[in-house]
């Protein structure tokens, strides 16, 4: 990478933690292959702070920002304007600046929309999805799925936040059913078994001695099983997944395109995909 100048353009990612995040790898690899005087770099902000360093960034002149845990949705309230999704979602995973108007940007549900398509050929279009968790992350993708014309189902730990979910998915515009329902009725008809895609949307795989996000039992051949985690790239679930013969795509793919969608906001350009895979070790032709 060229050194920085004195007309260097600055984007980053503000979270905690965030020392292990790939977003740094992802756009210096897309600025350098595009030849772009631009920089990223990682900023450690503590929770509540997100205020803080959105004010900093018309200060600096900081072009653009991603945004992670634990300030999605602090961030949306910082922003002068949100795009469509954001306002939906009330969180933020992108902020771009227009002179002095900071405007919040989500690009979670498109990046995980590109990544099934392109990496599992998979169109929405009239396919059923369970998703496992109602957090932000099932949240992006449950309004993507629905709002491309897929019905969802979905299960978490707290039923509440399921149903929250599942009433936000109705708001953005569902039409092809969008419902929640509790852990004990997955095995149930109408669920897993007759789902064409399971997605985990919940931390569980990350750590050794998690316990599996599903009863990997319920998983056949015809399903393409999702796990937004990244690391470890392949989790219990996508191993039990494959040994029946599913489908399987880690989290590393969304990472990537959510990554594509804010460089292209920023510079303008289209982002080099092969550079930015290369960067975290995808195989986009495997
Ligand atoms: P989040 O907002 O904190 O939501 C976490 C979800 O997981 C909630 O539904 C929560 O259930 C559930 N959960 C947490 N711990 C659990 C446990 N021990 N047992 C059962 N359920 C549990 O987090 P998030 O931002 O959505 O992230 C979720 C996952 O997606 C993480 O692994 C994250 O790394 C990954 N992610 C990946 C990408 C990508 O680009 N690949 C992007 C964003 C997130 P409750 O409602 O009951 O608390």
């Amino acid at each position: 990478m060229a050194m920085p100048t004195g007309s260097t353009r600055l984007a980053g990612v503000i979270g905690d933690p965030v020392r292990h995040s790939l977003s740094p790898a992802l756009h210096n690899a897309a600025f350098a292959r595009l030849g772009l005087d631009w920089t990223y770099v990682a900023f450690e902000i503590a929770a509540g702070r997100a205020a803080d360093a959105l004010a900093a960034m018309r200060v600096l002149g900081v072009e653009g920002l991603s945004v992670t845990m634990p300030h999605k949705r602090d961030a949306a309230a910082a922003c002068d304007e949100l795009s469509p999704a954001a306002e939906l979602l009330g969180a933020v995973n992108c902020v771009r600046r227009d002179g002095d108007r900071l405007i919040g940007e989500n690009t979670d549900g498109a990046g995980f929309l590109r990544s099934l398509r392109v990496q599992a050929g998979l169109e929405p279009v009239g396919c059923h999805a369970v998703v496992i968790g109602a957090g932000g992350a099932a949240r992006a993708a449950i309004v993507a799925l629905v709002s491309e014309g897929a019905s969802v189902t979905i299960v978490n730990r707290s039923a509440d936040a399921a149903v929250r979910a599942a009433e936000l998915g109705a708001r953005a515009g569902a039409t092809a059913g969008v419902s929640a329902i509790s852990q004990s009725m997955v095995g149930g008809p109408g669920a897993v078994s007759d789902a064409d895609l399971v997605i985990n949307a919940t931390p569980l795989g990350m750590s050794a001695g998690d316990p599996l996000p599903i009863d990997t039992s319920l998983l056949r051949r015809s399903h393409v099983v999702v796990d937004f985690i990244y690391q470890p790239a392949v989790t219990p679930l996508l191993e039990a997944a494959a040994e029946v013969g599913a489908a399987t795509l880690n989290g590393t793919g969304m990472l990537l395109y959510q990554a594509a969608e804010q460089f292209k906001m920023w510079t303008g350009r289209d982002a080099p995909i092969a550079a930015m895979a290369a960067a975290v070790g995808l195989d986009l032709a495997g």
